[in-house]
């Protein structure tokens, strides 16, 4: 199947080639036909497949004709959390270059007063948080009665968030006769309960579970005492050849002092939680996207669904509690055909969420002997001797730090992406992880993108 084959316009077409898709994924030549039939659908899809294209790209066609009006956007789509929103706008962004349609983005922690501005100029894509729509509605800021398109994207996420009353009362809002497409990696009672209720004779579309079906990631298990986890997680990362990881942990503070405590020890961490504010997650996001740092430790709801190219490597750091988030997090590496490996710590505690995940994953966890893990390297003072890069990516010169634990004198020769030195991380402010108006910092110019306005 090619990209041709599915009724896409010349314009997209060439934006879909600058992008450097060869051909469409199966979600995409499933779903980019429907839509462009004006049908509903409901896509089981989760992040990876490339679902995200399969709405934006019909989307950009459908709305090229037609014009848009103030304060009342021609398509909605709906996203959990700000990151997710953001990365949907850029993808917009992306593959709307040769077209002229308008875009905003209405997501918490960000100024109030731009988003409504873009408003009022008339949008023809509309990306939002449902709290911060749910605001702007309240305050008869917008209006829903033009709205020809719905997209509701990571539906089982708004589900565990507790978005759904919200949604149902958006879906209220729109006009009956609107096309709704709604993405969903599972379907509990709920959000069939939802597509029931809001979306015409849908025609549905599944793609397997990556985490299933994808042979891509190489998944195992590693039993390890909680206080040796760190030892664990360093050998990983100094003996098997990560390039990028992510550090899954369940708790922020968790997150926190993992980051901490693997910059004093030399490597380069950053993190990402939903204590820390909006500016913050995204400046550290891109420093990780940039390779500025090649670690990024994370929570559940502030990485869920981001679309970070190339991470080499996932380490649950803590098994999750939910079996969906395991598919979630490992999710992020082994990409759009690329290789990755997820590692799992496992205490004597987690049996239970092992044998949950499996259950929902359906194959059982490769189980690695902690043995297998070299130990952390360690120079004892010397000079290191000089280290085979990973794979394609620069070593620094960078000066080893001191380590900062009971093995105070030795130094580490530690796997980096970038040779720039790092710069402190951005300060975590409390906030709440719903939307929220604790914006301080500039918005990056994807924020308030327009395309080609
Ligand atoms: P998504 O599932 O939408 O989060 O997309 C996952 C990743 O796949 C993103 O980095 C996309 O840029 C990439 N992608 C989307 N469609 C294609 C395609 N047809 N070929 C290769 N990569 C793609």
């Amino acid at each position: 199947m090619k990209f041709a084959d599915l009724g896409l316009s010349d314009e997209l077409l060439k934006a879909v080639a600058d992008a450097g898709y060869d051909e469409p994924t199966p979600i995409q030549a499933q779903a980019i036909p429907p839509v462009l039939m004006m049908k509903d659908i409901i896509g089981i899809a989760q992040t990876g497949t490339g679902k995200t294209a399969s709405f934006v790209l019909p989307m950009i066609d459908i709305l090229a004709h037609g014009r848009s009006r103030a304060r009342m956007p021609r398509s909605l789509i709906l996203e959990p959390t700000r990151e997710l929103a953001a990365q949907v706008a850029e993808n917009f962004e992306k593959y709307g270059k040769n077209h002229n349609l308008s875009m905003a983005l209405l997501i918490g922690g960000v100024s109030m007063g731009d988003q409504v501005k873009d408003l009022e100029k008339g949008v023809d894509v509309l990306i939002a948080t449902p709290g911060r729509l749910m605001d702007l509605f309240e305050r008869g800021r917008i209006l829903m009665s033009g709205c020809e398109l719905l997209v509701i994207d990571e539906a089982d996420r708004m589900l565990d968030m507790g978005f759904i009353p919200d949604i149902e009362e958006i879906c209220s809002k729109l006009p009956a006769t609107r096309q709704t497409m709604l993405f969903s990696a599972t379907m509990p009672p709920p959000i069939k309960k939802l597509s029931d209720q809001f979306l015409n004779n849908p025609k549905s579309v599944e793609v397997s579970r990556p985490a299933t079906a994808n042979t891509s990631i190489d998944q195992s298990i590693i039993h390890v005492a909680p206080k040796a986890k760190r030892k664990l997680l360093y050998g990983i990362l100094d003996n098997e050849g990560v390039d990028t990881a992510i550090i899954f942990c369940n708790r922020k503070t968790e997150v926190r002092d993992l980051c901490q405590q693997m910059r004093k020890d030399g490597f380069d961490a950053g993190q990402i939680h939903g204590d820390m504010d909006q500016s913050s997650r995204l400046a550290e996001l891109e420093r990780f996207k940039s390779g500025e740092i090649n670690i990024l430790c994370a929570s559940d709801v502030a990485a869920r669904g981001l679309d970070i190219k190339g991470v080499s490597h996932v380490v649950n750091y803590d098994i999750p509690w939910h079996p969906d988030d395991y598919i979630h997090r490992i999710g992020r590496t082994g990409r759009a055909g690329a290789t990755g490996v997820a590692i799992t710590f496992v205490t004597k505690r987690d049996d239970e969420h092992v044998d949950s995940i499996q259950k929902l994953t359906g194959m059982k966890l490769p189980v690695r002997d902690s043995k297998s893990v070299k130990p952390e390297k360690k120079q004892g003072g010397k000079k290191p001797a000089p280290e085979k890069p990973a794979a394609g990516k620069p070593k620094t010169d960078k000066p080893k730090q001191q380590r900062s634990d009971d093995q105070a004198t030795d130094t580490k020769s530690r796997p980096k992406k970038s040779s720039k030195p790092p710069k402190p991380s951005p300060k975590s402010q409390p906030v709440d992880d719903a939307d929220d108006d604790g914006w301080n910092g500039p918005v990056p110019g994807f924020l308030d993108a327009k395309l080609d306005r």
